[in-house]
């Protein structure tokens, strides 16, 4: 989503409303929204991008991505960068399209739809919806209409917002409150769910001392699979920021 949009160009949508939208490379402004963009990255889009590209994360990190310290009580931001090129493009941006299409970021996918999700303190998820119709983007009045759960389908979403949902216990932590940001120490646990090869090496030569022992099956486990790496990572800053 561009960082300058209009209030009048975002609006609330409920999931029995239906909006009109296409995108395909015959529409005039084709690859136009791939520019100037404030492209958030979490931890799941980053290891999707990587493997694409053949690239350890924290290879990746330092090629495309940016790291914002957060203002209040909230972890840092990871960003992918914009090239330079008097343009503000993304770096995996063509002519013909995307080049990491089947491993695009979440937001891109999402996008017209912007998605806020929460936990209630009972424990249930709840998410909300947002249409964003930019000016420029020509895609509202092509195809057919569709909702918010069609749209998710035609954009294999499902998987990537379960994972993003993940976060959520420590995002929007109870004993992180504007009086409490995070640690130095939560910091760094915070930004190892976006470079799971340090991660992964730093587990397994025991340079990390986790507060609970891992089984020999766990460990040969978090040896090869990222996701349960991923998992183990936030299952750790879960406990470590409630034992605040
Ligand atoms: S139709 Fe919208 S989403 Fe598609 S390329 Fe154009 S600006 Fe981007
Ligand atoms: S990752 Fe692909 S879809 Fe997303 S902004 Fe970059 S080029 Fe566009």
């Amino acid at each position: 989503m561009r960082p300058d949009l209009a209030p009048e160009h975002v609006r609330p949508l409920t999931p029995d409303e239906t909006f009109r939208f296409s995108c395909h490379p015959g529409v005039a402004c084709f690859t136009d929204c791939c520019r100037e963009l404030e492209l958030a990255l979490s931890p799941y889009d980053v290891l999707r991008l990587s493997n694409h590209l053949g690239l350890a994360p924290s290879t990746f990190l330092d090629r495309y991505a940016l790291v914002e310290q957060a203002e209040g009580s909230g972890f840092s931001r990871v960003f992918l960068c914009m090239v330079d090129d008097g343009r503000a493009s993304c770096p995996f941006v063509t002519a013909s399209g995307c080049r990491v299409y089947a491993d695009r970021p979440g937001a891109c996918r999402t996008y017209p739809l912007g998605r806020g999700a929460f936990t209630t303190p009972e424990g249930c998820r709840h998410e909300m919806h947002i249409l964003l119709t930019e000016p420029h983007c020509q895609g509202f009045s092509e195809g057919e209409l569709q909702d918010i759960t069609a749209w998710q389908k035609d954009q294999d979403l499902a998987f990537y917002n379960a994972m993003n949902d993940e976060l959520l216990p420590i995002l929007h932590h109870p004993r992180l409150i504007d009086d409490h940001p995070p640690e130095e120490h939560e910091e760094e646990i915070f930004l190892l769910l976006y470079n799971l090869d340090t991660f992964r090496l730093q587990l397994l030569d025991r340079t990390l001392a986790l507060p609970f022992s891992l089984t020999k099956s766990e460990r040969q486990e978090l040896a090869t699979e990222d996701l349960a790496l991923l998992r183990l990572g936030i299952r750790w800053l879960d406990h470590v920021l409630s034992q605040r």
